[in-house]
């Protein structure tokens, strides 16, 4: 190395120093896992700001996630001081290209203090034009409509460049009218979305030249991170931008394209010589990262895929783990065993914060917060909520809540309107209002309004069937399990129906986190056990400060490293997903298998893979077969344990089939056969506790319902009513009147809603 050089530099390995200095010209850093592209491309830019080639200002330079850009920003002023806060270009595709558009908004029809919407705020819009146009939104849901438009601005189509299937994809042929009424409506209110803020900077360097040569002058160095996972409309955008002075550097890794889903090309990465003839290609083959076995397994399982670049990785490192491969009886001891783990690595003096477990699907958390919880170990997810904060979730428990405390009133608000079921903030009003005169629960101020004028009709009837629900549900407690009541009342509700409607990805997300709820109820003896249960793990945010163990899904740890790594749930179905089973395409199965490669290689020091062998779907147990991946993974890598524990409880159940008479309920409840104890005449007493019936028969009953007569409105007296105006009492039962109004005619109206006259 060079005298003087900081060590920063000298530190490098030689390719990942030429990618640093090569600093004129294309450049395509394209490695496997852990090589260093990363550290190579902050260096490279602290490099840039070093030799002064550069103003911070007149780098771009693009991250995957706002935390990697953060980090980013960190690291350079560490290596090189503060010069780097000057970077105003350092950010995500979003956010970089929000900040240009503001400085020519106008040129798309907006001032530059557009506001930026929300997928909520996107969906009622929606909602709005689709219901204008006289198209059904049940059979064609708002949803459906966001998601192909957003697919569509990924790809950089706006309203005119939609070919005849792309708008058959909505009402039979109305899509383009759709997206461009859209459009219209978001100009009109000097608003755009997420997929438009990349959009529209397109259309503008497309159609304003002297746009666009300001800004390709102005950069005059480009990077991006994670390449591999650009979608057409970031590819395009970026390609204009560098095309005159050709100083672009992207890093990557085909091996890690993981985000096609949502519009991600891994072509942009295996283009990028052609797009940019004489581009340096640097290949980084030593993984800093990961001991040889983790690096082997991972580059045996990824070679299985056909589509691939292929790369070799080495590593200087020895020693360590193999890695190891857990069958475990089922999800809870899954759950058990991997606490276990962590809690011996804690006393080995590993701090939790280099621990995670990294699932398939958000619905897998669940089970490890519970187990967690319960063994007081800390946890965080990162990149989403906590299992019982899921909005589906929530609403979910609000129902339940209700049901088995029909005054919960902050619940009957979260499910009052959801799913849809066209009941306002008007109808919200009113019952709180009668609620609150009365000194009743909303639910009962639900059946009670229903009764009389006060609402249109069709809001009444819809209160009187959501309350006639509720009762019902209310009587099932006594003979349904907890478990089957959650589905009963999810199916019942509209709950279900409206996500399957959906027909998105994130619906499917949902409707997965509500089975897994169910699942979890199945432990549960009674819905009140339940319900306290979580109220306990809701509650749990106590020790913040502590080291905390990380629980994310495999997506949102792209980039990241951890010194222990555990991998749950490798069965057939779960991960590769029954979605990626389901289309069988070779290519969305070498995509999950990209996704257990980028897994694997997140681990530094050790990986654990788990399978159960049983997972309860439905109430039912099926069996399970241990992921493909497992087999695929080379043998001299892998060390195969079936644990103690695991043993044991095979073990347990094969002895309890043949000798014992409550096998069944064993096998198909275990909490209820461990619940046998002290605690089961308890859960029993609840379970066949009068009180439920009691209370719903009471509901319905009508004696129960007449509450005291205010004896100032009696026969003949003259009252006032807010909408129906002046009229004469003809009638006083309980709390209801039948009121002779002078102009609206008969009517039955609650008498917290009339004064005396
Ligand atoms: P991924 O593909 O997962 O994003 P990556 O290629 O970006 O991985 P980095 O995260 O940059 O890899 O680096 C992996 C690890 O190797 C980091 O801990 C980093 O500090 C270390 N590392 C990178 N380059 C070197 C080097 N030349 N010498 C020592 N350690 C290095
Ligand atoms: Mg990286």
């Amino acid at each position: 190395p060079a005298g003087g050089e900081p060590a920063w530099l000298s530190s490098l390995n030689p390719p990942q120093r030429e990618a640093v200095l090569t600093t004129d010209g294309p450049v395509l850093m394209l490695a496997g896992a852990g090589t260093g592209k990363t550290a190579a491309l902050t260096a490279r830019l602290a490099n840039l700001l070093r030799q002064r080639l550069a103003y911070p200002s007149q780098i771009l330079c693009v991250t995957f996630t706002n935390k990697a850009a953060r980090e980013m920003r960190e690291r350079v002023g560490h290596l090189i001081g503060p010069a780097v806060e000057g970077m105003p270009w350092l950010g995500t595709f979003h956010s970089i290209a929000a900040k240009m558009l503001r400085r020519h908004a106008e040129l798309v029809g907006l001032t530059s203090s557009f506001t930026i919407i929300d997928t909520d705020d996107q969906l009622r819009l929606l909602k709005q034009l689709i219901q204008a146009e006289g198209i059904d939104d049940k059979r064609w849901p708002a949803k459906q409509l966001a998601g192909l438009i957003d697919r569509w601005k990924n790809r950089g189509f706006g309203p005119a460049d939609l070919d005849a299937g792309e708008n058959e994809a909505y009402a039979n042929g109305r899509g383009t009218r759709l997206y461009q009424l859209y459009q219209d409506r978001l100009r009109t209110i000097n608003a755009c979305d997420f997929g438009d803020l990349l959009l529209h900077m397109l259309t503008i360097f497309r159609q304003h030249r002297d746009v666009l040569e300001t800004w390709q002058d102005r950069f005059r160095y480009i990077m991006v991170d994670e390449y591999q996972d650009t979608n057409a409309v970031q590819y395009l955008w970026l390609r204009l931008l560098a095309q005159v002075r050709k100083n672009i550097c992207v890093v990557g890794d085909d091996d890690q394209s993981i985000y096609s889903w949502r519009g991600a090309e891994v072509a942009n990465i295996l283009r990028f010589e052609k797009d940019f003839p004489g581009a340096k290609v640097i290949r980084l083959e030593q993984n800093y990262r990961s001991t040889p076995h983790i690096l082997g397994a991972a580059s045996g399982l990824i070679a299985e895929n056909a589509q691939r670049l292929g790369k070799q990785l080495w590593t200087e490192r020895d020693g360590g783990d193999k890695l190891r491969v857990i069958g475990v009886w089922d999800a809870p001891e899954e759950a058990r065993r991997v606490g276990e783990e962590i809690e011996r690595l804690e006393r080995e003096g590993c701090p939790l914060d280099r621990v995670a477990i990294l699932v398939r699907a958000q619905f897998q958390t669940r089970e490890f917060e519970d187990r967690f919880i319960q063994i007081g170990l800390g946890y965080r997810i990162v990149g989403g909520f906590r299992f019982y904060e899921r909005a589906e979730i929530r609403d979910a428990l609000a129902y339940l809540r209700l049901v088995g405390q029909p005054s919960d009133d902050l619940a009957f608000e979260r499910i009052f309107n959801t799913p849809k079921r066209g009941l306002g903030d008007k109808t919200l009003e009113k019952l709180f209002r009668f609620a609150r005169a009365n000194q009743v629960p909303l639910l009962r101020a639900a059946y009670d309004i229903a009764d009389t004028d006060e609402l249109p009709a069709r809001a009444r009837n819809t209160l009187l069937a959501l309350v006639r629900d509720f009762l019902r549900w209310r009587e099932q407690v006594a003979t349904l399990s907890p478990a089957e009541l959650a589905r009963t009342i999810l199916d019942e509700s509209g709950y279900t129906g409206a996500l399957q409607a959906e027909k998105t990805a994130e619906a499917n997300g949902r409707l997965e986190n509500l089975s897994e709820l169910v699942r979890a109820m199945e432990e549960y003896e009674t819905l009140g056990d339940f319900l306290e249960h979580v109220s306990l793990v809701m509650d749990n945010e106590a020790a913040a400060n502590e080291d905390k163990v990380t629980i994310m899904t495999i997506h949102a740890a792209k980039g990241l490293e951890f010194d222990q790594v555990f991998l749950p749930g490798w069965e057939e179905g779960v991960f590769p997903s029954q979605r990626a089973l389901d289309e069988g395409g070779l290519a969305s199965l070498e995509e999950e298998r990209r996704l257990a490669y980028v897994a694997i290689t997140r681990a530094r020091r050790r990986c654990t893979i788990l399978h159960a062998a049983n997972r309860r779907i439905y109430g039912q147990w099926t069996s399970a077969i241990p992921s493909r991946f497992i087999e695929e993974l080379p043998g001299e890598h892998v060390e195969q344990e079936t644990t103690l524990s695991g043993g044991a409880s095979m073990w347990r159940a094969n002895w309890s089939e043949a000798s014992d008479p409550f096998a069944d309920v064993a096998r198909h409840h275990p909490n209820k056969a461990a619940a046998r104890g002290p605690g089961w005449q308890r859960a029993a007493a609840q379970a066949f506790d009068p009180k439920p019936r009691k209370i719903a028969e009471s509901t319905r009953s009508a004696a129960s319902f007449a509450s005291k007569p205010r004896s100032d409105l009696a026969l003949g007296a003259r009252v006032f009513h807010e909408k129906f105006g002046y009229g004469t009492v003809q009638r006083q039962e309980g709390n209801k009147l039948e009121i002779n109004f002078d102009s609206a005619g008969e009517k039955r109206v609650l008498d917290s809603f009339v004064k005396p006259a």
